[in-house]
């Protein structure tokens, strides 16, 4: 990463704002502010807010209290930051510094301070930052792309370490916390979710793993990531205990074709929904099409699900250096499920994928 991408990022900003006919961006404490100033407090009761107007300079608001801290944020040299004091209406102040207009807001605001700016700022008019600037954050600079191909990696890492694992016997919690584990090993700060889903519970994609016992022969869908350095990590395998009956080998190889043409179809101007159709393309022509349900992906960066989504009427042309997940899956309810899934950036030749662990169906004992 450059010295400070943050004042080309917070002009690129203001810029996007202009194009989608915005006065500016409220941004509060989020994956956005900490994208355009290096400034991450957390997102607290008191107001904290980055006005991001077009044609004039970005401010940001804070706590008296929280002032030094934002003023030794990366860019607080360079942004004027403004203090309100406990006891004081900080929305009279916010109003102020945003003037009349349409402003996109950051899409995690509290709902108390939105209300807040909708008492105060009576000209002005608000839109969620990912329906109105969705490019905001999307395509990644070198420096981005480099770390989340090291946190790809690291989770790859984790993968290989989990297969060495016992399975069979052992609850699906215990097997997530033994992920958590392999996560940090390799060099995650924080660990965001470890999902394990064996035998029937694989067939819900977003299952918490829980005290069921794990049995042999079962799939077992693996999905998992957290964070290093700030950005995120997501990967999906689907392993099975011991060896897999003829069921679980041909819709794995089904889902595995799907994630390949998926990624096949990746190259810039391309619509993100196109990559979607045709994993959904493959999976439909097996006879499993509506057995696959979710989005083929999404983008990740900061965090793990942002813009481009990667499903059907989404129109957004991909462009070189956005980064998103293709995880297609199938799930059979009450039997199993299985997932793949990989992280992928766009280049101009089209796709090349951040995650490098085998997508052959490995065994586990
Ligand atoms: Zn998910
Ligand atoms: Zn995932
Ligand atoms: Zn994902």
């Amino acid at each position: 990463m450059t010295a400070h991408p943050y004042t080309s990022r917070l002009r690129q900003a203001a810029q996007a704002a202009e194009e989608a006919g915005l006065a500016g961006l409220a941004v509060t404490p989020s994956a956005d502010l900490v994208y355009l100033t290096g400034y991450a407090p957390p997102p607290l009761e008191r107001l904290t807010l980055l006005v991001v107007g077009v044609g004039r300079d970005p401010v940001m608001l804070v706590p008296a209290l929280e002032r030094p801290a934002a003023a030794s944020c990366p860019v607080g040299d360079r942004l004027e930051i403004v203090g309100w004091t406990d006891g004081e209406d900080p929305y009279e102040r916010a109003a102020t510094l945003l003037g009349s207009g349409r402003f996109a807001i950051t899409d995690s605001a509290w709902a108390s301070h939105l209300l807040g700016l909708q008492r105060t700022a009576g000209g002005c008019s608000f839109v969620p930052t990912s329906a109105a600037v969705p490019l905001l954050r999307a395509v990644k600079d070198a420096g981005e792309l480099e770390l989340l191909r090291r946190v790809a990696h690291a989770a790859d890492r984790a993968f290989v370490d989990v297969l060495a694992l016992r399975f069979e016997g052992r609850s699906e919690r215990e097997l997530a916390e033994e992920l958590a584990a392999a996560l940090t090993r390799h060099g995650h700060d924080e660990v965001g979710f470890t999902i394990v889903g064996s035998g029937p519970n694989g067939a819900s994609p977003h299952h918490e793993p829980g005290a069921r016992p794990i049995e042999a022969g079962e799939a077992v869908v693996l999905d998992f990531g957290g964070r290093m350095n700030g950005y995120c990590s997501d990967i999906t395998r689907t392993v099975v205990v011991g060896e897999p009956d003829a069921q679980v080998r041909e819709i794995y190889e089904v889902v595995r074709a799907a994630q390949q043409a998926a990624f096949e179809a990746v190259a810039p101007d391309v619509p993100a929904e196109r990559v979607d159709a045709a994993a959904r393309a493959v999976i439909a022509a097996a006879g499993y099409g509506d057995q696959f349900i979710h989005r083929t992906g999404h983008g990740i960066g900061l965090e793990v699900h942002e813009p481009p989504y990667i499903v059907a009427g989404n129109a957004m042309p991909l462009r070189s250096g956005m980064t998103f997940s293709i995880e297609p899956g199938i799930y059979l309810s009450g039997r199993f499920g299985v997932r793949i899934e990989d992280i992928v950036a766009v280049t101009d030749g089209g796709a090349v994928r951040l995650n490098e662990a085998t997508r052959e169906l490995r065994a586990v004992s």
